[in-house]
């Protein structure tokens, strides 16, 4: 079970890896906040699929590129749940276009960073401030920040530079939240998802096919939403309550050296 009490917010959860993730915190009972950007639908969707397995849940649109939104978003999920302690900085975009280092554009870099690194930090910020006015269970926790980045803050993929290095920043914003943090029982994490089945993956399916069967992975396989969700499921328990900054790969093996 959880060992503190149990609010979250999950950015991107009505579609993809957000969405597993939802549903895996209702599991554990959680009172869940399905954040989406555009898909009312599917957000709905999602709030249904968390209160069957077991927690409530409410969809609450909000671009989290947006200052104002990112306010709102906080507001709206503490009036509706109270104190959050969980927060899943989820929500990503692919680039506008793959291209070429060398020919990359300002504006599809300015919206990805946006999306992708500002906005995960400033709402990172802001939930640490509502998290430091929880109470302390007996334990001391007040709170666990969870970042999905991927494998892509390690790995150059140079027609897709801004993914990357949006990423690569991702990292760097969990060690400094685990620092400033870390005394006032509140632990960050960084999950870093290898390639994984979902609707962002899905234009380049048959590479990434073809890869996996040539070997890139020791686990031959794609991951799954689901796979990403267990590795929130286990922090969200408060099972590694001694581990902050802490990267979990979860990548099939993807990051593995071999000679
Ligand atoms: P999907 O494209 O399947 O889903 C993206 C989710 O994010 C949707 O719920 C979408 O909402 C939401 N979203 C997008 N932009 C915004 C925004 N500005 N504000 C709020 N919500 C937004 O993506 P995945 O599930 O594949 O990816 C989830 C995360 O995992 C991303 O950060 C991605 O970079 C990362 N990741 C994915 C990998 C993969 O192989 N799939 C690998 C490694 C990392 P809506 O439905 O309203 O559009």
């Amino acid at each position: 079970m959880t060992n503190i009490a149990s609010s979250a917010v999950v950015t991107g959860s009505s579609r993809g890896i957000g969405r597993e993730i939802a549903i895996a915190l209702g599991n554990l009972g959680f009172n869940v906040v399905v954040n989406y950007a555009s898909s009312r639908t599917a957000a709905d969707q999602a709030v249904k699929e968390v209160q069957a397995a077991g927690g409530q849940a409410v969809a609450i649109q909000a671009d989290i590129s947006s200052a104002a939104d990112r306010r709102r978003l906080l507001e709206q999920a503490v009036s509706a749940f109270g104190p959050i302690h969980l927060l899943v900085n989820n929500a990503g975009i692919a680039p506008l276009q793959r291209r070429d280092i060398l020919e990359a554009e300002e504006e599809s870099f300015d919206q990805l960073i946006q999306t992708n690194l500002k906005g995960p930090f400033f709402l990172t910020q802001a939930c640490a401030k509502h998290m430091l006015t929880n109470a302390p269970d007996v334990a001391g926790r007040r709170g666990n920040i969870i970042t999905i980045s991927s494998i892509s803050a390690y790995t150059a993929s140079v027609n897709r530079a801004d993914y990357c290095i949006a990423k690569a920043g991702l990292t760097m914003m969990t060690s400094l939240f685990a620092v400033r943090l870390a005394a006032s029982g509140i632990n960050v994490y960084e999950i870093r998802p290898g390639i994984i089945q979902t609707d962002m993956t899905a234009g380049v399916k048959e590479k990434y096919d073809r890869l996996i069967a040539g070997g890139l992975t020791p686990i031959a396989r794609w991951g799954q939403p689901n796979d990403v969700a267990r590795a929130v499921t286990a922090i969200a328990q408060g099972l590694l309550p001694f581990s902050t900054g802490e990267v979990i790969n979860v990548d099939g093996g993807f990051h593995l050296r071999q000679l």
